[in-house]
């Protein structure tokens, strides 16, 4: 028998029937053991994430308003869950001590973490599990900063005493014991601590689509899913802007060598995307690249000076003048005389002259010039490195769709190839790369 540890987002939780599902999905498969819900979300476009509205409640209080009006919304969908699941629990004496809570604590993330608290005492009523209260067992240390091994011993031990239990996630506490919650989206991490803590065999992560897409599908229409993803390979396409999970999620569970499968709750048959320490030799069904993700707004600056690579220290100066301003790069692409750097155009709102001003000072430079307007596109895939042709399949791709390339820099693991263009072909090129590499 297995380890399996379940984290069920807001979307899969939003409503009684939902809960029906992830009952049907736990139950379905012994080596469930802990299950981490988020609190319950939107079950239609316009309607309101609880965690959301917990928030709203807060700033009332903090105004000196009364915020029952707003609580009352959350009250309301506590209790239909609660009534349509047929639940012998009394709902209404939590909900009224947590209103009373959040007007006297004042605190945001008490109020923030209650949805996720209610939400995982209702799921554990429901499957008849246990519940672990996540402020007991995951800790921050008294910055505020999550303290992984601290946490890990508590929970390991805690975890001892129940072998099936529902754990909320989003949240946990400081050292004097007051809830602190992770940023928006957190209960993805959550879930991550406890498949470490519980050594599960995988951590899966439930969702409302049914894995990584190749592509982000408001740019390219009816992406494929990833079937299978490295760690290696998900960081690159999340550090450009893809995102299913939170990005700090990925750290436990890699720690640990566990993997992570991304699965529709709403289409429990699909495999969904594993995410693995190495990629398996043979990855079926999948194309030579793994993934395509793409940022728009960032600056090139392009440095110039005859005999530039035989000038001791002109790198470090460049790079000097973006540390003294406090302003991270991107992407270092150069050449003999040349030198680019590639930088995200929100470091350089206010400083841009002054750097201009720096580099000039201690550089020296023929030229700077400033091109502003830039994509890059990442495209990435251990299995680039072993197919011969793949830039010249991409250039070629973006050359057809005629799409100027301003910058290219291949990463030296060669899993990826990031590709600078100007923003006005930013869609047009992610549908160019895309069909070039993927078959229907
Ligand atoms: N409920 C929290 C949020 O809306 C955490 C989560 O869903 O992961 O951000």
């Amino acid at each position: 028998m297995g380890i399996k540890v379940a984290k069920f987002g807001g979307s899969s939780l939003c409503d009684a029937e939902h809960f029906r599902r992830v009952k049907a999905i736990v139950e379905s498969d012994t080596d469930y053991c802990y299950v981490v819900p988020s609190a319950p979300g939107k079950r239609f476009d316009a309607d309101e994430k609880i965690t959301d509205l917990l928030y709203q409640c807060h700033r009332q209080v903090e105004r000196g308003r009364s915020h029952e009006e707003i609580f009352k919304k959350i009250a309301d969908r506590y209790i239909k869950i609660a009534r349509d699941l047929a639940l012998d629990f009394d709902v209404t004496e939590m909900l009224l001590e947590t209103s009373d809570a959040i007007r006297r604590y004042k605190n945001p993330d008490f109020a923030a973490s209650r949805g996720e608290y209610m939400n995982a005492v209702l799921l554990s009523k429901y499957l008849g599990w246990d519940f672990i209260d996540a402020q007991d067992v995951i800790k921050f240390d008294r910055q505020g900063s999550f303290a992984a091994e601290w946490t890990n011993e508590v929970l390991t031990e805690a975890l001892k005493n129940h072998p099936r239990a529902v754990i909320p996630g989003f949240y946990g506490s400081y050292p004097n014991g007051d809830v602190h919650t992770f940023s928006r989206g957190g209960s993805d991490i959550s879930g991550a601590i406890v498949a470490r803590a519980a050594r599960a065999d995988v951590y899966v992560n439930w969702t409302d689509v049914s894995g990584f897409m190749m592509a982000d599908p408001r740019i390219v229409k009816n992406p494929k899913v990833i079937r299978e993803l490295s760690y290696a390979e998900l960081r690159e396409l999340s550090y450009m802007g893809a995102t299913v999970l939170h990005e700090d999620a990925i750290f436990p569970v890699h720690k640990a060598g566990i993997p992570t499968n991304i699965r529709n709750t709403n289409a429990p048959q699909d495999p969904g995307t594993m995410i693995v320490m190495q990629p398996t030799s043979k990855r079926e069904d999948q194309q030579v690249i793994t993934g395509i993700a793409g940022h728009k707004n960032f600056t090139l600056l392009s440095i110039e000076k005859a005999m530039m690579n035989a000038e001791l220290g002109f790198g470090r100066r460049v790079l000097q003048a973006l540390e003294d301003f406090g302003v991270s790069f991107e992407h270092l692409p150069t050449g003999i005389d040349t030198m680019s750097v590639v930088i995200a155009d929100k470091e350089l709102v206010t400083r841009k002259d002054q750097i201009i001003q720096r580099i000039q000072q201690t550089c020296q430079p023929d030229s700077i010039e400033i091109s502003a307007g830039i994509a890059l596109i990442a495209t990435v895939g251990h299995g680039m490195s072993s197919t011969p042709g793949t830039a010249a399949k991409l250039f070629n791709a973006l050359y057809e769709a005629g799409v100027n390339i301003r910058m290219i820099d291949q990463g030296s693991s060669e899993m990826n190839i990031i590709v600078g263009i100007n923003i006005e072909d930013f869609e047009t090129a992610m549908n160019a790369i895309y069909r070039a590499f993927v078959k229907d």
